[in-house]
């Protein structure tokens, strides 16, 4: 494929899966804020394994930045993010403008329970979740996708996502997809390129510090000693922690060992400027 056809209204979306659909094809929605990266890609890949067609959509979404955060230096790179969705095979952008999703007299929030309060990103970040579910609750009802494919990197974001869809019907299914890494373990993010070289260099020891932790919980470790000991590490590393915790992996809800049941280590971190999230299994 040498184009992709970029839409920019929700009508012109809609027609565009309808079509798709009169010809019996599943279609697939990758939400993303755009200055797409290898994880944004292996999303539409995972995507294009359960639907003939694949939507993405790039869309810096006001309502989930509160005023002191970086929407508005948020990287806009759109020309390189097309190349790189033809590239990959993609069948269509949805680019719609800030007023095409949130005309004036908007006024409709989502309100969530369960994982978007379990106090992880929740207690840095208030408004956060109620702004991502509720543009993703537009995506899903504007596309009428049938699946939608989200990144583990957000991992408490990848599960209020998947809850609300259950919980309001929305008719379509979550996939998760593990998340793509850098060859010294940092985490895929649009926000890497807000490093500097020296902060790039130390932004791996938070992969470094989740793994060892993770291997003394498995050996049996008493876990808040341990969880402790990795939160230092990270501090003395150079970073600001705001949180590193130890979670059960579905329901978020703080444990105390491994029988407590599968558990997720999740962090945020400030590295300067620049706020780093991860996750990993134990
Ligand atoms: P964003 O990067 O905020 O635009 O997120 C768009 C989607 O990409 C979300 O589902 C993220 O979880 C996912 N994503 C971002 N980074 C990665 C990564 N390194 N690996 C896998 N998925 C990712």
């Amino acid at each position: 494929m040498t184009d992709i056809a970029v839409v920019e209204t929700v009508g012109a979306l809609r027609a565009a899966v309808a079509g798709w659909h009169a010809a019996g094809e599943q279609v697939a929605l990758i939400p993303t804020m755009g200055a797409l990266h290898e994880g944004h890609i292996a999303l539409v890949k995972e995507g294009q394994r359960h639907a003939r067609r694949t939507v993405i959509s790039i869309f810096v979404n006001p309502t989930q930045f509160a005023p002191h955060e970086d929407f508005k230096k948020y990287p806009r790179t759109f020309d390189n993010d097309r190349a790189m969705l033809v590239e990959a095979g993609a069948d269509a952008i949805f680019f719609p403008q800030v007023e095409e999703m949130y005309p004036p007299g908007y006024a409709t929030r989502v309100l969530l329970l369960g994982p978007a309060a379990a106090g992880l990103e929740d207690r840095f970040r208030p408004t956060h979740f109620e702004g991502v579910a509720t543009v993703c609750c537009k995506l899903f009802t504007q596309s009428r996708a049938d699946f939608g494919v989200f990144g583990e990197k957000d991992y408490q974001q990848l599960k209020v996502v998947t809850r609300m869809a259950a919980d309001l019907d929305l008719g379509i299914r979550i996939v998760p997809l593990a998340t793509i890494r850098e060859a010294d373990g940092l985490a895929m993010s649009s926000r890497n390129r807000y490093l500097s070289a020296e902060e790039r260099a130390i932004a791996p020891v938070l992969h470094q510090a989740m793994q060892a932790l993770a291997a003394r919980i498995r050996n049996e470790d008493p876990l808040f000693r341990a969880v402790t000991e990795a939160q230092a590490d990270i501090v003395s590393a150079g970073f600001e922690l705001d949180y590193l915790e130890a979670r059960h992996a579905e329901t978020l809800a703080p444990v105390t060992s491994l029988a407590d049941g599968p558990i997720r280590l999740l962090l945020a971190a400030r590295l300067g400027a620049t706020r780093l999230i991860d996750n990993i299994a134990v």
